[in-house]
């Protein structure tokens, strides 16, 4: 199947059309990760966000179960490297200074965030920033993916990524 890549020197976008796209893309995603990367996924609930995670992480080659630190705010998956996948979905109006996460964001390891928007003021500001949505607010259908970056080692990131994209999985 093709799929078609828009992008500029600024973003880069795609159109997924279903589940196992978004994994593939993940998977894509993997290959260019070091280690050191700050992931930030925006999109709403039943987005597709957790899914993403899925693909990366299987694109590390991690083969246990993935799911939704919704409740446990964090999962760590001892991968090669390492991932520290967050959702601050129930931190709403919480504190979220309880949670140590600036030792994550100093170790090695890849640190993924759902609803970084919540977090914001914690978190910083270098990293690649994906937003997910969905298309006419069907849940069954397409999403846009659009993928910016902040900070030099994130921006280089974006390039290579934009670069390399398949636009066909
Ligand atoms: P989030 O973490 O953003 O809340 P999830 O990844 O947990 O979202 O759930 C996304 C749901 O949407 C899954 O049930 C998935 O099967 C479904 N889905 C339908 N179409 C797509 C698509 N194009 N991309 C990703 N997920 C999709
Ligand atoms: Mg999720």
């Amino acid at each position: 199947m093709s799929i078609t890549v828009y992008r500029s020197d600024k973003w880069m976008q795609q159109c997924i059309p279903g589940e196992e796209d978004m994994i593939r893309l993940g998977m894509f995603l993997a290959t260019f990760l070091k280690g050191e990367e700050i992931i930030y996924l925006r999109g709403e609930l039943g987005a597709g966000k957790t899914t993403l995670v899925r693909g990366i992480l299987r694109g590390l080659g991690f083969t246990g179960r993935v799911t939704s630190p919704s409740f446990t705010l964090m999962n760590v998956y001892d991968s090669q490297p390492p991932v520290y996948h967050f959702d601050f979905y129930r931190l709403e109006g919480g504190d979220l200074t309880d949670l140590g996460l600036e030792d994550y964001l100093g170790k090695k390891g890849i640190t993924i965030i759902e609803w970084p928007e919540i977090g914001a003021s914690h978190l910083p500001q270098d990293a690649l920033i994906i937003n997910i949505e969905l298309v006419e607010g069907d849940y069954d259908r397409e999403r846009m993916v659009t993928i910016q970056a902040s900070g030099p080692e994130h921006i280089k990131l974006l390039e290579e990524l934009t670069q390399n994209v398949p636009t066909g999985y």
